[in-house]
């Protein structure tokens, strides 16, 4: 029985997953079929029932499969099939979930006023599910949100990106608490995914000059729900092993591959939209890194005979770029030497002369070139993610615009979070019966969450309980695995069944380990840690995050965070590092804890996302009034630490640890242990409604691409 791709047949690639599609049906049974179309959409990973029935059909592959359903489905044994088949309560979900995605596939696009077209969305990672490992962290992360809420939303857009072969590394910790840091390679063949083909059937090949050669490239489609996400991939026979390499690693050491990733992600991208006929109304540059797009299209201009002078004017209409960089560091130059090296063919065909070329990429005369101030000047609209980080921004980049500060022509759209991916089923269960069907759907509107008011406590405190025993029954599960795959000692292994309890205050600080994010900041004055954590009212610590393969201060942060815990047979049962953050882990974690915690240097973080997904789940905040946390602090729906800006690091460290141990001491602790008769922290419960109806609304991905949409987007 042949299936048809139902993911949108008008675009590029429909063919080619139908095919894939279909081979995949033939090794189902009837009652399964309609899975191998939903394995090919990212959909079901937020649709509710759909990550639980693949699960269902046998949890063990399920979990050797990574979630990645494709693999999933074309590893089955022909007899687990038949145990499915012979299931009727598993198929009438199959059914369920079909026609659930089905119908939310197939809605009619909602343009927006006066955005004439799709908006083609570049950046160069997106984190949308674990079973993809495209991404790094934060950034990817928002990238993925935006298109699920973009598809959400029926807004036309597609996702343009890398495939990158290795991914990003993943984590192990040695017995003695290091880092240690491997590569998985990324399949194709088992990915949902398919390779664009041109119209004569065979794999759409181009290329870009990069280097004074042609670096050639291939494009592959993801379906993230509505949108489809063009990944290129350097890995064909017509380049050399180096320039494979291009799509290898993501942010790979080298900086002149990072140079010939940025090339093939704007040049690339923008030459994959011209070859496929897709004239998008928007080109939404995410960071700098994608940002030679509007330097190809204009090149396209010019060998049109318009000047680039021309072009540039008639296309800044059209670029919205948003950065994500608040210190200038984080922003990478080159030498004049690498920029041109990578890209020295780029100013004969824009009709200009090498400094002129170099000009536009400097933020001040003579500076180094980077993507970022080409970003900006090539851009009509810009914003920084937060309101704090507009502000930042202006400061920062005032020099490039030469303007008074105020002026400056960046605003901010501040982050939000894909609340139907990171929401846990306990909690979407309680608002779906205390807000409404459909409440997702008017997320961004306050008035949706004002119904959390109403929810009774016990059942408040149910859903929050349950919540947390999921999250320690998941962490016992992983580091049992951790452990054995370290090679601990066997008692070491068995003991973690000990470890955490389901009912003690849950902190968690889970986050790419960067030395801005201070994790060390916890180990600051480790005996009152000690003395906290180990108190009567029990206290727990869950952590997970990566260090940059090459930041070693990251690690010994890490490290030391680790020894607390082997130092201290009392308090090892109390604090957990769960290896390998990923979107899973970050979702299990979000969902379960009941406190957030998160201790950036001011004003480091443009905004942070991890502690809005734990918001929509009911977990307070203990958090730096940096970034969204500054704007969603209204002193009575979590904590805030002042952490206000000090020219020695050192005072500033001391000062905010001592107001985080203060606040854990004293408020956050008594007040989760405040119970009333039948054992519910009333004030805790209330405080949880307060968060939910004043965080739900602001940071939902709903509100942040409602602003892009209004405005951000519109070229009339
Ligand atoms: C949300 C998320 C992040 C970003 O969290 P921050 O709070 O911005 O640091 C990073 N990694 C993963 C896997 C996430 O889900």
């Amino acid at each position: 029985m042949p299936t048809t791709a139902r993911n949108g047949s008008f675009f590029p690639g429909a063919a080619d997953l139908a095919a894939r599609i279909d081979v995949l049906a033939d090794r189902l049974s009837d009652g399964l079929k309609p899975l191998a179309s939903i394995a090919y959409n990212y959909a079901w990973s937020w649709t509710r029932d759909g990550a639980a029935v693949f699960r269902d059909i046998n949890p063990h592959r399920w979990e050797l499969a990574g979630g990645n359903p494709v693999r999933f489905l074309g590893d089955l044994w022909p007899g687990t099939v038949e145990a499915a088949e012979r299931n009727p309560a598993l198929l009438e979900r199959v059914q369920a979930l079909s026609e659930e995605v089905g119908t939310y596939l197939e809605r009619p696009d909602r343009p927006r006023p006066g955005v004439d077209g799709p908006v083609a969305f570049f950046c160069a990672e997106f984190g949308f599910h674990s079973s993809m490992p495209i991404y790094s962290g934060g950034l990817g992360v928002l990238a993925g949100d935006i298109l699920k809420e973009a598809s959400d939303q029926a807004l036309p857009m597609i996702g343009i990106g890398l495939f990158y072969r290795r991914g990003y590394f993943r984590q192990r910790l040695d017995s003695a608490g290091r880092q240690q840091e491997y590569w998985v390679t990324n399949d194709p063949k088992s990915m949902p995914m398919v390779r664009v083909t041109g119209p004569d059937g065979a794999p759409l090949l181009l290329d870009v000059p990069l280097s004074g050669e042609p670096l050639y490239f291939q494009v592959w489609r993801v379906d993230v729900g509505r949108i489809p996400l063009l990944l290129l991939d350097s890995q064909v026979p017509e380049n050399d092993a180096v320039q494979r390499w291009t799509t290898a690693r993501l942010y790979d050491g080298s900086r002149a591959i990072r140079l010939a990733q940025y090339g093939l992600l704007g040049m690339g991208g923008m030459r994959a939209l011209q070859a496929l006929r897709i004239d998008p109304a928007v080109i939404h540059l995410n960071e700098g890194h994608p940002s030679l797009a509007v330097l190809e299209l204009a090149a396209s201009r010019v060998a049109q005979g318009a000047t680039l002078a021309d072009a540039l004017a008639e296309l800044r209409d059209r670029v919205v770029f948003t950065t994500h960089t608040p210190v200038a560091a984080g922003n990478e130059t080159y030498s004049p030497d690498e920029f041109l090296g990578a890209f020295g063919d780029l100013p004969g065909r824009l009709g200009i002369d090498v400094s002129e070329f170099l000009r536009l990429s400097q933020s001040a005369p003579d500076g180094p070139p980077g993507m970022t101030p080409l970003a900006l000047r090539v851009s009509g609209r810009r914003n920084g993610v937060s309101r704090l980080h507009g502000e930042v921004a202006r400061r920062m980049w005032q020099p490039l615009f030469d303007l008074p500060e105020a002026d400056v022509p960046i605003a901010h759209v501040t982050n939000g979070a894909h609340i139907p991916t990171f929401l846990g089923d306990p909690m979407y269960r309680l608002l779906t019966e205390h807000l409404g069907e459909g409440w997702l759907e008017r997320a961004a509107d306050p008035a949706t969450w004002a119904g959390v008011h109403g929810v009774p406590n016990g059942e408040l405190w149910a859903a929050r309980r349950d919540s947390r025993e999921r999250l320690v029954t998941y962490v016992r599960a992983k580091s049992q695995q951790d452990r054995l795959l370290r090679g601990e000692q066997i008692a070491y292994v068995r003991a973690i069944e000990d470890c955490l309890d389901p009912n003690a205050l849950t902190l968690g600080f889970a986050r790419r380990l960067a030395t801005y994010k201070r994790l060390y900041l916890l180990t600051q004055d480790p005996d009152r840690a000690r003395r906290i954590l180990g108190g009567a009212q029990p206290v727990q610590l869950l952590i997970s995050g990566k260090a940059h393969p090459n930041d070693e201060g990251g690690k010994d942060a890490l490290q030391r965070v680790y020894n607390l815990k082997r130092e201290d047979g009392e308090i090892a049962e109390r604090v957990v590092f769960v290896e390998d953050y990923d979107l899973d882990v970050a979702r299990h974690l979000v969902s379960g804890c009941d406190v957030w915690v998160n201790l950036p240097r001011k004003p480091m973080e443009a905004s942070g996302t991890s502690g809005m997904k734990a918001a929509f789940n009911g977990v307070l905040q203990l958090s730096v009034l940096d970034g969204w946390w500054a704007e969603g602090f209204d002193g009575e729906n979590g904590w805030g630490i002042p952490g206000d800006e000090d020219p020695d690091p050192g005072v500033a460290d001391q000062r905010d640890a001592t107001t985080f141990y203060d606040l854990l001491e004293h408020e956050v602790v008594p007040l989760f242990y405040e119970r009333d008769a039948e054992g519910v922290p009333v004030r805790w419960c209330e405080k949880i409604k307060a968060s939910l109806a004043t965080n739900g609304p602001m940071f939902s991905a709903t509100r942040m691409v409602d602003d892009y949409a209004a405005w951000m987007y519109p070229t009339r």
